[in-house]
């Protein structure tokens, strides 16, 4: 699994450099000082822009899953790839978000249309880090030991993945937890009984976590894991459920949906008349959900029978025809919001659990030593960087030595303004030769504090906070 093969896309990117025309390396010396200044500003741009950002791809590989996770640090989780041929479309979906390798590979079950576009990603020049599936291969029959698509898979990644156990995680980025909630049938916090015999209900389902947003995907599971999920009231309240099984009417049990409460659903599914995915049953379960969720298709399923389908603003690719049917998924923990997108279309949902940060009221500058008398001169300076009035009623300062402060009379401090308070004969003061002086709000929580260490008369000390 220590494919050294370089990326093309990252490969193309180093070429685009060396073709510069011979014109522009006149002034190569300059150029190239130029580039780096505009990497580092493009770089802290990105890395401001995506600290608070995680973004998921339900990439269209027609009847099969394939979901890219791109975490806040930059690290990417696949779970599932698609059926044989399909690593292109990853691929491509890869190179559009600048990333050249998959950090964490996670495989549901031992079904082709889940692991099947392994061996075209990996030969197309994507590194696999680190993979995950089920074990309990012993178990597993000849006939699946024998199937090509599989040999291939075990012989790239397989063979040296790790197995996922209900409870353990997937150390994706520090600001997020992904939960192994059940794997082989078992679920979280059950004893291992001998391993189940369906498939799609021996899938890897995992809790993903970023601040107050849920998520769950659980590949092809069906009704018998559901109900030991849902029993167990494993997981509720989830913003997105990525379907089971294509929405299969096998899966997508109501009491597990109850559970779930969730706002939106996703449906990665193609247009196979075999399976009928998704089914028309199951499209009606979801919309008699209370409250109702916004469900949608990455593909409109165009072969009749017990398939059915969303209304056509609520699919993804209408023609069901090539990979433009992927859905988008961009989490902002800042805005307590995520966006879900497809072609022109867009739908900006509000996270369930999330609340505002708390006031962003910051220590702006002091004066320490003041022309004329300290005791009543001595300044400090706040500034309200959220984007609310802040009533000071029961803020405080305090200094080093405890002493404090009382802020009430600076009365509402609107967004985006500043106000100064005098010392006024109150307990604390500003060390002339340093202190460090302590903003609390009225719960006595610690907003802000500025530690100096020398001080000029009339000076005022600016803090950049
Ligand atoms: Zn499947």
């Amino acid at each position: 699994m220590s494919a050294t093969r370089r990326h093309p896309y990252c490969f193309a990117m180093k070429e685009r450099k060396n073709s510069v025309p011979h014109l522009y390396r006149i002034s190569g010396r300059l150029m190239r000082a130029f580039q780096f200044a505009l990497i580092a500003v493009l770089f802290v741009l990105l890395s401001s822009a995506s600290g608070q950002t995680l973004r998921i791809y339900h990439i269209d590989v027609e009847q099969g899953a394939a979901t890219l996770f791109i975490s806040p640090g930059g690290k990417s989780l696949l779970v599932d790839c698609g059926k044989t041929g399909h690593g292109a479309r990853i691929k491509s979906i890869m190179q559009k978000c600048g990333i050249c390798q998959i950090d964490f590979f996670v495989n549901t079950h031992y079904h082709e249309d889940h692991f099947g576009g392994m061996p075209s990603l990996v030969n197309g020049g994507t590194t696999i880090s680190s993979a995950y599936d089920r074990g309990d291969k012993e178990f597993l029959t000849p006939a699946k030991l024998n199937e090509p698509a599989y040999k291939e898979y075990e012989n790239l990644v397989g063979h040296n993945a790790k197995h996922l156990m209900r409870g353990e995680t997937v150390p994706l980025d520090p600001s997020m937890a992904v939960t192994c909630i059940a794997s082989g049938g078992v679920v979280l916090g059950e004893e291992k009984p001998a391993p189940g015999v369906d498939e799609n209900d021996m899938s890897i389902g995992l809790l993903i976590q970023f601040g107050a947003f849920r998520y769950f995907i659980g590949g092809d599971m069906a009704n018998t894991t559901e109900k030991k999920i849902a029993d167990r009231d494993l997981v509720t309240d989830v913003d997105v459920y990525h379907t089971d099984h294509h929405g299969s009417e096998t899966s997508s049990l109501p009491a597990m949906l109850q559970d779930f409460r969730p706002n939106v659903i996703i449906i990665s599914n193609g247009n196979n008349a075999t399976y009928q995915h998704p089914r028309q049953k199951t499209l009606d379960e979801f919309a008699s959900m209370n409250p109702k969720p916004l469900v949608f298709q990455t593909n409109k399923y165009l072969k009749g029978g017990a398939g059915g389908n969303l209304a056509d603003d609520f699919i993804a690719d209408l023609a069901t025809v090539g990979s433009n049917g992927t859905i988008t998924l961009t989490v902002d923990l800042t805005s307590g919001k995520y966006v879900v997108a497809y072609r022109d279309k867009s739908h900006t949902i509000p996270i369930k659990g999330w609340t505002a940060p708390g006031p962003r009221l910051v220590i702006a500058s002091l004066v320490p030593n003041p022309v004329g008398d300290d005791r009543q001169l001595e300044e400090v300076t706040l500034q309200n960087k959220g984007t609310s009035p802040i009533p000071m009623a029961n803020w405080y300062l305090q200094n080093k030595s405890g002493k404090v402060w009382s802020l009430v009379s600076m009365g509402t401090i609107n967004a985006n303004q500043s106000a100064t308070i005098r010392r006024h004969g109150m307990p604390m003061n500003l060390g002339n030769s340093g202190d460090e002086v302590f903003l609390y709000d009225p719960n006595h929580q610690l907003i802000d504090h500025f530690l100096y260490t020398s001080s000029h008369e009339g000076v005022a000390i600016v803090t950049g906070h």
